[in-house]
């Protein structure tokens, strides 16, 4: 039987003490650290995501502005907005929601995002300085993975550790950070030949693929870590991960739930950034 981790849990306490640390600062300064979200046509997934990241920081004390602009905005007009955010020095992280309408440059979008107040760390700069191992800010979701890694006192060091998916915000990222943790990290995407034999080597197994209870037991290693960042509707509209817990559960010595697991530390290490941003303007 795995020990379950509970993102639930650890993402409330994490906010709790983000909360306290940004409350200390603000008592200190006088300065309320501001998120801006921009959010572009109607994508009703995106508009979840949008509201719980306002709830967030509401909850934690921090200025929060959702900015709400129509499908048919233009490159133009984004970058605008983006102009008058980077000015406005209330504004600490500046976030646009993704994916966005086809027709927008989505590249030249992130660019335009100052990288002291890019709070997702998708900045070319940022992104940067991850490969360096010198960075201010990480993207939030490899972020969360380590921040539970740590929480439950899983060391990296010097076990096999294999990310299966290489997306620039999530897998990529992830091998980063597991090998300046000194994993030894291998990275698997869809052309990797014989999956399960690379996946049955992990110590700790990372997965971030979009594909439904995708990685079952027979993938994986008795007693291994197993993280789930994978986020599935079902056609029933329940949400499930990449692993299918199932059979990969009794196998494993420590999992991620989905619901409940990777997730909730997404929005965490979010406040964490603009706590950051917030702190690196002001000081
Ligand atoms: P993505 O950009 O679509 O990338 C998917 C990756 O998976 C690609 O690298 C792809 O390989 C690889 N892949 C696809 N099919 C595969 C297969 N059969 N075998 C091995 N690798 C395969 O996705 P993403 O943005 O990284 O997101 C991945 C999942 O994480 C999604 O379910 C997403 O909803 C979830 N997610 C969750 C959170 C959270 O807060 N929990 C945050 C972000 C994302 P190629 O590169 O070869 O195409």
């Amino acid at each position: 039987m795995a020990r379950i981790i509970d993102g639930k849990k650890i993402a409330a306490e994490t906010r709790e003490d983000i909360k306290r640390r940004a409350a200390e600062f603000t008592a200190e300064t006088g300065v309320v650290p501001g998120l801006a979200v921009i959010i572009v046509g109607e994508n009703p997934a995106s508009k979840v995501y949008v509201r719980n990241k306002h709830k967030a920081c509401l909850e934690a004390g921090f200025r929060s502005d959702v900015i709400e602009m129509s499908e048919d905005t233009t490159n133009d007009e984004l970058l605008a907005k983006i102009e008058e955010l980077k000015a406005d020095d209330g504004i600490h992280g500046i976030l646009v929601q993704l994916p966005l309408p086809r027709h927008l440059d989505e590249k030249a979008v992130l660019e335009a995002i100052p990288p002291e107040k890019d709070v997702d760390a998708f900045h070319v700069v940022n992104t940067g300085k991850i490969m360096l191992g010198d960075y201010d800010f990480l993207p939030c979701t490899p972020a969360g993975v380590m921040k539970m890694l740590e929480y439950e006192k899983i060391d990296v060091t010097g076990r096999e550790c294999v990310v299966v998916g290489r997306s620039n915000i999530v897998g990529k990222p992830m091998a980063m950070l597991l090998l300046h943790a000194n994993g030894t990290v291998t990275v698997c995407h869809s052309k990797t030949r014989d999956l399960g034999e690379v996946t049955r080597r992990a110590d700790i197994l990372v997965v971030a693929i979009g594909k439904a209870d995708f990685i079952t037991g027979d993938m994986v290693k008795e007693g291994a870590v197993v993280i789930d960042v994978g986020m599935n509707r079902r056609e029933d509209g329940k949400l499930t991960g990449d692993v299918d817990f199932a059979s990969v559960e009794p196998k494993a010595s420590a999992i991620t739930p989905v619901p409940g697991g990777v997730g909730p530390m997404t929005i965490t290490m979010l406040l964490e950034n603009t706590l950051t941003a917030a702190k690196k303007k002001t000081k």
